[in-house]
């Protein structure tokens, strides 16, 4: 993740580092060093280039090749293989195919011809901005600060204000072939110049070296950055209206909204939610001007991409917290903003623009608390917020100097429904089994626990993953981020026989991810005792975790699905024991047996919500099983008169198939009846024990 730092934008350029790097290489150095700061530019924003001489493959000639972000990505994190490279004598031929602006979309389709060394990466549509700035290195940012200053109505004279011409500017023009020509024609009648702003959008800047690029792009952003520290009037976006409610009211109010909003626009998709109650946002939302500068939507193109034109103000006032009425009033609220949605799509569209798509809004903003982003993906939801923050900071910075003005609603329509962002958007692949559901898994840090977490995960859920055991709990989500990445996971320590803890739990699912879809009930032990020895205690801990843990942890995630109305799917890791009795340890069967029981009492009352229930029966999973490191182990080898190490092989030939069963075996079982795959299937039994007579259901 990005860092927005506090500290000023100083050069972190090292040049013993970059004393050994190739053209290309200090390209991707500079470009790193660039894209890990917020300020400079946000995610997935701004795309960096260097003209670098190269043997060309075919004839061994040097050849001048651009070296430019490709399509994708970010520059924060991108290597040198996000980069496409062409020939930029072909970029140069490319001019005399040129019919002019209203077919400058076709000249997209001519770019893979100009490709250098067979690169795989696809030219990004910027491509000409950065092929016709006759300098070596090129840096295109979005900067808040510089965006703030070509958001504002008078920013043609700002530029010159601020800037004393070393940078030159260029009216509001969707990037594509024509502004390429247009930076072109400008660097090049005004050869003094350091950049361009461009209007409405963001930052070009320019070196003879990658290092002195670098640092003009840094030099400038701080230039706007004190410049407009020095001018911003106070107090900004009209002075403050409200005070913020206390950090853990705006927790709780937020985790209680997000499952009923979550539910209301997750009909065709779902959603995912993310809360930022941050310094920036707060100032923002209890500000006197919240309502008008909302209206007006946002500016650069990047952002309203992510964040929608215009984000949802939520009727809420801190003064008077009332939750209740907030909810009675969405309904209408959300449909008001819909139709407005799709009244502006009516107003704009072209005959061949592609279908509306979601009319929901992305961005939510709660006076007094904070702001929510729904979206298609966690990632996605959290980096949509980040866009508004940078909204809100070119908000604070153009209002507080001049007037600020979002884009022309048509051009911003044109943007978003460009034919060729829906090529983009066409060429996504398909969505995972589970995108957009938000999984908890209890006994997380255990062997199966973590391998179910795994493969929901694979499959595109959201994981909240609990444990009792804090430490094995971190080392296990440390070890899933590296699967799905650190968004789609979170983690939360808790004592599933606690009433009070389970209920944190579907606070933190709440607030994390908007909710809860798929409970996987999964936390336990083992114990092994004849009935004489079963002390009460032994009893009581089966009773405790098993029976009482299962009822806590499913009646919370029911009450949070009913509220999302989204229905759900729960299923309980029972035990072929809960259908089996076993000598020797009748408190750990009759605890599994009660599981598997309340599985389908709750398969009865969750069915007309859309709630299915099911379970999932392991048999002998001694990989992986942490129940099986410790004591249960020497006691089922010594109840068997065999060797602990023996133990695998045992139960292996005991079973019907002769097979070992695995903690990925159960995952698969748990990830089917999950998953809509079961849509049809609730109250059933799922044995995974390589076959054992005895547990045959009915
Ligand atoms: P495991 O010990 O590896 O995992 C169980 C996890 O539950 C542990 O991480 C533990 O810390 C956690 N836990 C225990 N008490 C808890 C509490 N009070 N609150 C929160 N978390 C708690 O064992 P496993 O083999 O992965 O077992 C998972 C489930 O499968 C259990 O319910 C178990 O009874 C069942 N099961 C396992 C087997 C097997 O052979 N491994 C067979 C049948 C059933």
């Amino acid at each position: 993740m990005k860092e927005a730092r506090q500290a000023p934008i100083n050069s972190l350029w090292d040049d013993a580092a970059a004393a050994s790097m190739s053209e290309p290489e200090l390209l991707l150095y500079r470009s790193n060093l660039l894209g890990s700061d917020l300020r400079i530019t946000n995610f997935g924003g701004g795309n960096t280039s260097a003209k670098v001489m190269m043997a060309d493959p075919l004839t061994g000639e040097q050849v001048e090749v651009l070296w430019v972000k490709g399509s994708g990505g970010d520059l924060g994190s991108i290597k040198l293989d996000g980069f496409s490279t062409l020939y930029m004598d072909k970029l140069q031929a490319l001019k005399s195919r040129y019919r002019g602006l209203a077919h400058e979309d076709e000249m997209v389709a001519y770019l893979p011809h100009c490709t250098f060394n067979l690169n795989p990466r696809a030219a990004s549509i910027d491509t000409p901005l950065h092929a016709y700035i006759a300098r070596k290195h090129v840096d295109h940012m979005h900067p808040d600060a510089v965006i703030a200053i070509a958001a504002c109505a008078n920013s043609r004279d700002l530029t010159q204000k601020i800037f004393e011409g070393e940078l030159g500017w260029l009216p509001w023009q969707r990037p594509g072939y024509d502004l390429g020509l247009k930076l072109e024609q400008l660097s090049q009648s005004q050869p003094q110049l350091k950049g361009i702003i461009l209007e409405g959008h963001g930052l070009f800047t320019w070196g003879d070296t990658a290092k002195s690029c670098y640092e003009t792009t840094l030099a400038t952003i701080k230039r706007a950055e004190e410049w407009l520290n020095a001018n911003v009037r106070q107090p900004v976006f009209g002075g403050q209206a409200l005070a913020p409610l206390p950090a853990e009211q705006r927790s709780a109010l937020a985790a209680k909204l997000m499952p009923l909003l979550r539910g209301k626009i997750s009909r065709d998709e779902y959603k995912l939610g993310h809360f930022d109650d941050s310094a920036a946002v707060l100032e923002f939302v209890c500000s006197r001007d919240l309502e008008p500068l909302a209206a007006l939507g946002t500016s650069c193109p990047d952002h309203f991409l992510r964040t929608k034109i215009r984000p949802f103000v939520i009727d809420f006032d801190p003064g008077h917290p009332d939750l209740d009425a907030v909810v009675a009033g969405l309904d209408e609220a959300l449909e008001r903003y819909r139709a407005d949605y799709i009244a502006y799509y009516e107003r704009c569209k072209h005959a061949n623009s592609p279908k509306v798509r979601d009319a929901n809004p992305v961005i939510y903003l709660i006076p007094g608390v904070g702001m929510l982003s729904f979206a298609k993906d966690k990632a996605t939801a959290r980096i949509a917020g980040e866009f508004y923050v940078n909204a809100i900071n070119v908000m604070r910075g153009a209002n507080g100097v001049d007037t600020y003005v979002g884009l022309p609603e048509q051009e911003a329509f044109d943007i978003e429904y460009w034919l060729l962002e829906e090529a983009k958007l066409q060429r996504m692949p398909k969505p995972k089994s589970l995108a957009g559901r938000i999984a908890l898994v209890t006994g997380g840090a255990g062997g199966i626990g973590q391998a179910v977490a795994k493969q929901l995960l694979q499959e595109g859920a959201c994981v909240l993953l609990t444990d009792i055991d804090a430490e094995a709990l971190a080392e296990a989500k440390g070890a899933l981020a590296k699967v799905a990445g650190k968004d789609s996971i979170a983690s939360a320590v808790a004592n599933i026989t606690s009433e009070e803890a389970v209920e944190e739990i579907l606070t933190a699912s709440a607030l994390q991810f908007g909710g809860v879809d798929l409970l996987i009930s999964n936390a336990g032990i083992a114990s092994s005792a004849p009935l004489e020895d079963t002390t009460l205690e032994i009893w009581q801990r089966n009773q405790d975790i098993l029976v009482k843990g299962y009822f806590l942890a499913s009646r919370a995630a029911f009450r949070m699905m009913k509220q999302q109305k989204l229905g759900g799917s729960m299923v309980f890791v029972a035990s072929k024991n809960g259908l089996v009795a076993s000598a020797g340890a009748s408190a750990y069967c009759t605890a599994k047996a009660a599981e598997i029981h309340l599985a389908r009492c709750i398969a009865l009352e969750g069915a007309p919500h859309g709630i299915r229930v099911n379970v999932v029966n392991p048999d002998a999973v001694i990989r992986g099983s942490r129940i099986w490191d410790g004591k249960w182990k020497q006691e089922r080898a010594q109840s068997n008169k065999i060797d602990a190490d023996d133990v695998e092989a045992f139960y292996r030939d005991r079973s019907m198939l002769k097979l070992s069963v695995l903690p990925e075996d159960i995952a698969e079982a748990v990830y089917f009846l999950a998953s809509d795959k079961a849509a049809k299937s609730t109250g059933n039994i799922l044995n995974v024990d390589a076959g054992n007579a005895g547990a045959f259901t009915r």
